[in-house]
């Protein structure tokens, strides 16, 4: 068996890599749309991810190559990098030029990538090889980076060098993950709580819709306005600064306060999916995964009808979750509109599972969705033995 990463390496560059990364994708367990409303968000890292295989080359050059997109970039180095149309070395070449603008002196690298987590699916690609990036350079030039500092420095990539308005989610999920542990995060504080979060037989399936998330953004903004009417309509007799600081029972409380409709399902959306969240995390900690299933029933059920940011797509793989009994739970992850749906699907099961909902989904949609199993793995670090691709 060798490994294929170190082929793919040797073609490339006609040496063998000297250093070895993974970064996860991750994808967000429970609490959708609720990060930017103060709430609890639970993502965890998952065991696809990306690779980054890398080795100085004594020049004064950065070479790129992606396996996932078979292209070569070069690049001399220099005081100041700017982004490069849209192609995909300008999330590693953002990374870069961070370190520069901060003054730390690095040296010519060669790079290799390699994601085996569907790329472009809302499961946090970018993130994943933004933070992979980082943590390399930090460790090869011995840089005094925190993991903290690189996950705030991974989203100023994506906010300032991308130039996509994203939360701190995403890079936090895949630095911070450990194996078999949620993360209860404030997106806000970033306070968290690692919570235990062993699947026993079950294990995590993916399915990408591989529908585009065209709608994802212009519907994220309305969802935003949204949610700033309903906090200040409750603002005229609550003391509150976000939706999320006020629980179920307070909001039926004062719910009439709200006169617009369509504002007033936004926020009960908002409310109580925060409430779940908790509950979730108690679920989760007493090994109670028939209690989390439901809740991500309920999740699901709640983004579909009152916050209406699911779709047929994601909603046709939730159908047909619910009608196989070895499934504890299934709901869409991510902003909506297309992208991946979760389950918790026994592993003893998974492959029939795979086969029915692809069967189930092509019927009714007209096209096959990727499925994929995972685990709740590690965040960023060098790359373990386990981790290794054989081929
Ligand atoms: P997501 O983060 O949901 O996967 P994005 O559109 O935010 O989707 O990020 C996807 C982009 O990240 C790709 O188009 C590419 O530019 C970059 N990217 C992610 N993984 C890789 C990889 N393995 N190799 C090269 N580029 C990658
Ligand atoms: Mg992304």
């Amino acid at each position: 068996m060798r490994d294929f990463l170190q082929i793919e390496f040797k073609k490339t560059y006609q040496k063998q890599a000297e250093h070895a990364y993974f970064s996860p994708g991750r994808v967000n367990l429970i609490g959708e749309h609720i990060d930017y409303n103060g709430g609890l968000v639970m993502p965890c890292a998952v065991t696809l991810g990306t690779y980054l295989l890398v080795s100085p080359n004594n020049e004064e050059v950065f070479r790129f190559r992606s396996v996932n997109f078979d292209e070569q970039f070069e690049i001399p180095l220099q005081k100041d990098y700017k982004k490069d149309g849209k192609t995909w070395y300008n999330y590693p070449l953002g990374v870069i030029q961070h370190f520069v603008k901060d003054d730390k002196s690095l040296k010519g690298l060669d790079f290799l990538y390699f994601g085996n987590i569907p790329i472009g699916s809302g499961l946090s690609s970018s993130a994943s090889i933004e933070v992979v990036t980082a943590f390399a350079l930090n460790d090869l030039f011995e840089c005094d980076y925190s993991k903290l500092d690189l996950v705030k420095l991974a989203k100023s990539v994506e906010n300032n060098f991308i130039g996509l308005n994203s939360g701190i989610m995403d890079q936090f999920a895949v630095a911070f993950g450990e194996k078999n542990k949620a993360l209860m995060l404030n997106c806000d504080t970033l306070d968290y709580q690692a919570v235990d979060s062993n699947l026993g037989d079950h294990i995590l399936a993916i399915i990408n819709t591989n529908k585009p998330r065209k709608l994802a953004e212009s519907k994220y903004n309305e969802r935003v306005l949204e949610c700033k009417a309903a906090l200040k309509a409750l603002q005229q007799e609550l003391d509150i600064h976000n939706l999320c600081d006020i629980d179920t029972a307070t909001f039926e409380k004062y719910e009439h306060l709200i006169t617009d409709a369509i504002v007033k399902k936004r926020a009960e959306h908002v409310i109580k999916e925060n409430d779940r969240v908790k509950l979730a995390g108690v679920a989760l900690s007493n090994n109670n995964l028939a209690e989390f299933g439901r809740l991500m029933y309920a999740s699901h059920d709640s983004l579909r009808d009152l916050y209406e940011v699911s779709g047929k797509e994601l909603d046709t793989v939730v159908e047909y979750s619910k009608t196989n009994p070895d499934v504890a739970g299934a709901r869409m992850t991510g902003a909506g509109f297309g992208g991946c749906a979760i389950a918790l699907v026994k592993e003893s099961s998974f492959e029939k599972f795979a086969k029915e909902v692809t069967e189930y989904y092509t019927k009714k949609i007209g096209y096959a969705p990727s499925v994929y199993s995972s685990l709740i793995g590690d965040g960023v670090g060098l790359l373990k033995e386990e981790q290794a691709i054989r081929v």
